[in-house]
């Protein structure tokens, strides 16, 4: 999952009641086959996987042999592959250094400690811009909102506390934080950059810890038509524990704005009584990456020209700074337990010669920790025409480490596959439910998002708990432990039950899409419709492009 840091509140969930439930069918896997697969990637031999690395490529022959041998077809550019190519920046910080400047007064700030340079900006070597505080800096026309209105914003930076007032729905929120959204914002109102400030009630994790990785590359696609952050000179993360620094002489405390953003209240918006003063140098390369696409053929002859998509990303975070002395981030869980299930509903597809009037894209995205970069990319050059993908099912660290009796469906109310699953799942024993935490933005976090973003219904799904249920505990101390951690390897507990019975509903899941014959469709309230109607947003081309992919 990619790591974007949200507001974290805990809100209770609406279970969603079926009355009918069909049969139960009987289960096809154990979890040992999954386990095996998961064995092999996520060993210490494959590196991490980090983008562009040997390790990630090691990973990924091991997928295309074993699609070769379930009989898979190659369905990418150059057989299996689609590459893709990336440019890496890297702050150079002895380099670099930020500050703030009152009345000719300059107070320097310490990278890591108070705040950080996110290079998935292409930062201007020199920016030197007053600072205006705009509450969560949203921008939603739908629910007449707008951090931005009346303020004079042209040539400056904002500064901002990640969250989202009470009363936007989830979807909306997530919609408008995302990266692509908050720079064509900062574009539209004249503001050359952005500071972040953490919601210290909202993190997924420690400032230590992101702090840790700062001068680690970020990655940016390198086709120009796919930078969302094309214009934005500056962009800094800034550690709520330092940041009353920001609000120096304003006659507000970041104490007062982190208690209303805790609460999710309305926030002020004022000019700060200071300038920033950022100077950088960035050291950038190019890097080159795949995605892997794979086909499995339907039988129908009016309907095995169309996809149903099972996507995961291969993609981990490499070697980085050791966590009791263990250097490699081996993601486990995060992700080679979804590639793994993608592999063994493959396996088992093929093996069981199960009927599919549609054909089944396996896609193994890179770049999903870099921002959801390779799936991004897939969407924008999809190697089938892109309106005959009928449904996305994304597997993203499903968290088999409980066991399976909540299944959490992120984008449940949104299309027709919610509905469809919360049958299955309930044919399993297994009670469907919507985000219990709609405020980490989930349904954004991972490569689903890349497939809703050119109209497809799309899911992604969990083994879920209960608000307030000692499962609950368990979830949040594997993400407080492990998650983005070198402790996810293969050494954590894991239910091998829960996996297989997860797998159990996504194998029927896809096999029920692939022959109903009404592909599923978004539900007609839901917010995500709207990419139906601009099936083009990122001003892409819709033509398939086969061997002149830039
Ligand atoms: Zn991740």
């Amino acid at each position: 999952m990619f790591k974007r840091l949200r507001l974290v509140l805990l809100l209770s969930s609406v279970a969603v009641a079926q009355n009918s439930s069909p049969p139960a069918s009987k289960p096809n896997f154990d979890g040992q086959s999954w386990w095996c697969y998961v064995k092999v990637l996520a060993a210490d031999d494959m590196e991490g996987r980090e983008t562009g690395s040997a390790g990630l490529r090691r990973a990924e022959a091991y997928i295309v042999e074993q699609l070769r041998k379930d009989g898979l077809q190659p369905a990418g550019v150059h057989g299996f592959y689609q590459p893709v190519k990336f440019i890496s920046r890297r702050i150079d910080e002895p380099n670099s250094r930020l500050a703030l400047v009152r009345a000719g007064w300059t107070e320097p700030l310490v990278l890591g400690q108070d705040a950080l340079f996110s290079t998935r900006v292409p930062l201007a070597p020199e920016v030197d811009a007053p600072l205006t505080f705009v509450g969560y800096g949203l921008r939603v026309p739908e629910e007449k909102y707008d951090d931005y209105a009346g303020l004079d914003l042209k040539g400056k930076v904002v500064v901002l506390i990640l969250g989202s007032p009470a009363g936007m729905p989830g979807p909306i929120a997530d919609h408008y934080q995302s990266p692509e959204q908050m720079f064509q914002t900062l574009r539209d109102v004249g503001a050359v950059g952005v500071i972040m400030v953490l919601n210290p009630a909202a993190m997924d994790t420690t400032w230590e810890r992101i702090a840790m990785r700062r001068t680690a590359a970020t990655m940016s696609l390198a086709d120009p038509k796919l930078s969302p952050a094309r214009g934005i000179q500056l962009s800094v993360m800034f550690n709520p524990a330092t940041a009353q620094k920001l609000f120096q002489g304003t006659g507000h405390s970041f104490e007062e704005i982190a208690a209303l953003a805790k609460d999710r209240k309305p926030m002020p918006h004022f000019p700060l009584n200071a300038s920033v003063q950022a100077r950088t140098r960035v050291i950038e390369a190019p890097v080159e990456s795949e995605n892997i696409v794979a086909k499995l053929p339907g039988s129908s002859p009016t309907l095995k020209d169309q996809y149903v998509v099972l996507s995961s990303h291969i993609d981990h975070l490499g070697i980085g700074a050791p966590i009791h002395g263990h250097a490699i981030y081996n993601g486990a869980m995060d992700n080679a337990s979804g590639c793994a299930l993608n592999l063994d509903i493959a396996d088992e597809l093929h093996r069981t010669h199960a009927k599919l009037d549609r054909s089944v894209l396996f896609v193994f995205v890179t770049a999903e920790e870099k921002g959801l970069l390779g799936s991004e990319y897939f969407a924008a050059y999809p190697t089938v025409p892109r309106h005959s993908m009928v449904a996305n099912i994304n597997t993203d660290m499903f968290l088999p480490i409980l066991p399976l009796k909540v299944l959490t469906v992120y984008g449940l109310a949104e299309s027709t596959l919610g509905d469809e699953v919360t049958r299955i799942a309930q044919a399993n024993g297994v009670e469907a439910q919507p985000d219990p935490e709609p405020l980490r933005n989930a349904f954004i976090r991972s490569d689903q998002y890349s497939f809703v973003r050119i109209g497809v219904p799309a899911l992604v799904m969990q083994v879920g708990f209960k608000p307030g249920s000692p499962e609950e505990n368990t979830a949040h101390k594997w993400l407080s432990e492990r998650y983005h951690a070198p402790a996810d390897n293969l050494q954590q507990p894991v239910d091998l039950q829960a996996a297989a019975k997860f797998e159990d509903i996504v194998e029927e899941l896809t096999v029920k899409v692939a022959n109903d014959p009404q592909p599923p469709s978004w539900k007609s309230d839901s917010f995500f419709r709207r990419f139906l109607q601009q099936p083009d947003p990122a001003g892409m081309p819709l033509e398939v492009y086969e061997d002149d992919c830039p």
